[in-house]
């Protein structure tokens, strides 16, 4: 292996081709690259040819794992991460709360002797025992029933995580419980990854396009969105502290209205910060590529390189845990939540999500002459009858409280989901409805008009930003999805549906060749059957536009704008039985999955309603009154000076009105908050027509008084000040 990351098809990389079929490897290059992360380089040193082989098979072809190299794995493991200063080691992993969890055990035993010795061997790393008692299970266990396992996750590279004093050995691991139940992220999503590569096999099979092939994966490129914040307005801001988002907070002068933030010159100080996190990431193996400023002012985007899904949503989860810890070198908070500020531009985190053979070939790549491409087509068909039969099972995939905010507001895609195809893609979808696609579109050259500018090609179709589901010339770009959000769900879910959709179509294509035997002409009839009743599903137009919303309507189109109405459709009979037929998850495991959510959805409102009534109580209602106090002695001594003043008069109404509009709305978020419902359902469901109306109305009160108090008496950093201090 040479100093240039390698591809699986040898070739090392040049440029940034966007027909880049097959993820990098972590195979370990240049400089401090993959200097802290258990693959390529490291592994080929260290191990064994023979074990080095079989953990290559079970990473980059999906082969099952040896667990009589497990042994040689630990001890190959152990040494090189104490050479890097690790001193412990813990199973890695992602329980249902969103975040990941880590339980740490360290390498050095007493012996009896006196002694010490280090130790880990491949039992330790293939199952660890962490207490499951403490971790959301939506009923699965009751809280005396702790046992849980961890297992081992081959396919994602171990990590060291270092700090100053020393390092842990973090190996990715997945979660279930006692009798089996997954209890985390990863295994539903490693699940449904199988079952999409065992149907894409199918079509493989059918297009004699499987010579060589073992197993197909689906690859992700997250682009990740977020704002950083001083400090010290952070800790000035209970509900940023608590909640990760302004509760309440007078628009600013100044929001995204110029378009001068976006891709502008990145501030000085936040360049210093993202050379840390790159440079931390580098070194986990973390290819990250892109940064640059986004829409809002103090937002900002990173995005790695494309890798093979279930390492990209570990990735994830890093790279989130590095953002937020770099942001404290650095005097910074860095805010993951989707609407940080209300009326600007939220955060969100792209999907790019695409299928790709283990020989390297992306099956959502259309390549040249793309209406003879009968697979690509299949593909592109079995993607959009997912989309269309289960728009409300991948609106609640990314449903949050915190998304909900985001989902239909400034530049964020609204709850209607629908699919980009762009002119080249429904063109050839046009002509298969017609009969018989005839003719790719081309890229026409464009012309910049100055003789010492080159020619470049233009791509068939613009852009296009507002959807929530787009075609990105050889992926697709899951929009929706929220920026807190751990991928691997909304992932597992679209996995699942795609692979329940390829399955149908194969099917109906198999029995249409029984009647007769043109492969060409089978698929083509299904494709158009198919396509008749789910087309409904794509449009190209403007997504933010008030004539989309009637046009879905009357598409039939859901548009499900609370989260708390999506979880539901979980449960729906049909959604099961696809989850449950590809072993994805059982009934019995999503409805414990859909309690998470609910529970989790009214917790969240449930403090953040605690924290803004604190907040009203504490800061706004106080500084009204020393602004009340103040203008009725001013009234009272111009008054009494015999002098009109009834502006002061109407300014003095004017706060007295707002302070009793607020103590009006904290009465009702009080009320609000004392009920409680047994069921989880019942009490999102309460909080959300009860609370977040109360909740919004205290808020408006609150932001009129903060227009009008004067800032001496202000006690919370404004807007302009978190979003454009740095
Ligand atoms: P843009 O903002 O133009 O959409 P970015 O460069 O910010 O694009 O991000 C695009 C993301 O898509 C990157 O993470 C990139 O690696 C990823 N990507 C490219 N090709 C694929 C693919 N075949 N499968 C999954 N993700 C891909
Ligand atoms: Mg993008």
């Amino acid at each position: 292996m040479g100093s240039h990351r390698t591809y699986r098809s040898g070739m090392s990389r040049t440029d940034r081709d966007l027909d880049m079929d097959y993820p990098p490897g972590v195979n370990a290059a240049t400089d401090r690259y993959g200097l802290l992360t258990f693959t390529g380089d490291v592994m080929l040193k260290r191990l064994p040819p023979d074990v080095f082989k079989a953990l290559q098979q079970t990473m980059s072809h999906g082969e099952k794992l040896d667990p009589g190299i497990a042994n040689t794995v630990a001890m190959a493991m152990k040494d090189w991460a104490i050479e890097h200063g690790a001193t412990h080691y813990c199973h890695w992993f992602q329980p249902l709360t969103g975040q990941t969890a880590e339980k740490h055990d360290a390498f050095l035993s007493p012996e009896a002797n006196g002694g010490a010795i280090t130790t880990f061997s491949g039992k330790q790393l293939i199952q660890g025992e962490p207490d499951a008692s403490s971790f959301p299970s939506g009923g699965i266990r009751d809280t005396y029933e702790a046992r849980g396992y961890t297992a081992w996750d081959a396919t994602s590279p171990a990590f060291i995580l270092q700090t100053d004093q020393g390092g842990t050995l973090c190996i990715p691991t997945a979660f279930v419980s006692w009798t089996g139940e997954a209890l985390d992220k990863k295994t539903p999503l490693i699940r449904s990854s199988e079952a999409i590569s065992n149907q894409a096999m199918r079509v493989l099979k059918l297009f004699n396009a499987d010579a060589g092939v073992s197993a197909v994966f689906t690859t992700l490129g997250c682009e990740q969105e977020y704002f950083l914040v001083d400090r010290r307005f952070v800790e000035q801001r209970p509900d940023l502290h608590i909640c990760g988002r302004t509760l309440i907070g007078a628009p600013p002068a100044k929001g995204h209205q110029l378009d001068d933030h976006y891709f502008g010159a990145i501030p000085e100080r936040v360049l210093d910060y993202m050379n840390e996190v790159e440079q931390r990431l580098y070194e986990l193996g973390v290819p990250v590529q892109t940064r640059h400023n986004e829409v809002a002012p103090g937002q900002y985007e990173i995005a790695p390189t494309f890798e093979l899904a279930n390492v990209a949503s570990d990735h994830q989860l890093l790279l989130m845990h590095i953002l937020r810890t770099v942001a404290e070198h650095h005097g910074f908070v860095c805010l993951m939540h989707e609407k940080p500020f209300a009326g600007v531009n939220g955060s969100g985190k792209h999907n790019n999500w695409s299928i790709c053979t283990d020989t390297g070939v992306n099956l959502l790549n259309p390549r040249d002459d793309t209406h003879t491409n009968m697979q690509f087509l299949l593909f592109l068909t079995a993607v959009i009858r997912a989309v269309d039969l289960h728009a409300d099972v991948l609106r609640a995939s990314i449903g949050s409280a915190a998304n909900d905010h985001r989902l239909g507001a400034n530049e964020a895609p609204p709850a209607i989901i629908s699919i980009f195809l762009g002119d080249m893609l429904s063109d050839i979808l046009d002509q298969l409805e017609a009969g018989k696609p005839s003719e790719t579109m081309q890229e026409q050259p464009l012309d910049l008009g100055a003789r010492t500018l080159p020619q470049i090609p233009a791509h068939t179709s613009d852009r296009n930003r507002t959807s929530p589901f787009a075609f990105t010339g050889n992926r697709f770009e899951f929009r929706a999805v929220g920026s807190t959000a751990a991928i691997a769900w909304p992932n597992t879910v679209l996995n699942t549906i795609v692979a329940d959709s390829i399955d149908y179509i194969v099917t109906a294509i198999e029995k249409e060749l029984e009647a007769q035997n043109d492969l060409e002409v089978a698929v083509r009839n299904v494709l158009r059957d198919v396509l008749k009743v789910h087309r409904r599903v794509v449009f190209d137009g403007d997504n933010y536009s008030d004539e989309w919303h009637d046009e879905a309507r009357q598409r039939g189109l859901p548009n499900i704008v609370s989260s708390c109405d999506a979880f539901a459709s979980f449960e729906s009979p049909n959604v099961q039985a696809a989850f449950d037929r590809f072993n994805v998850l059982s009934p019995k495991e999503i409805h414990a999955r859909v309690e998470v959510l609910y529970e989790k959805y009214s917790n969240e409102l449930a403090i953040e309603g605690r924290c803004l009534t604190s907040m009203l109580r504490q800061f706004v209602i106080p500084s009204a009154l020393r602004f009340q106090s103040e203008l009725a002695e001013t009234f009272a001594a111009t008054s009494a000076a015999g002098i009109e003043c009834s502006n002061s008069k109407s300014l003095l109404e004017q706060v007295i009105a707002l302070v009793t509009q607020l103590r009006t709305a904290l009465a009702d978020i009080d009320v609000a908050l004392a009920v409680s419902h047994e069921e989880a359902d019942k009490q999102a469901e309460h909080l959300r027509a009860a609370l977040l109306p109360a909740m919004t109305a205290a808020r408006e009160a609150s932001d009129a008084l903060e227009a009008i108090v004067p800032a001496d008496l202000w006690p919370l950093p404004t807007y302009e000040e978190m979003m454009f201090i740095r």
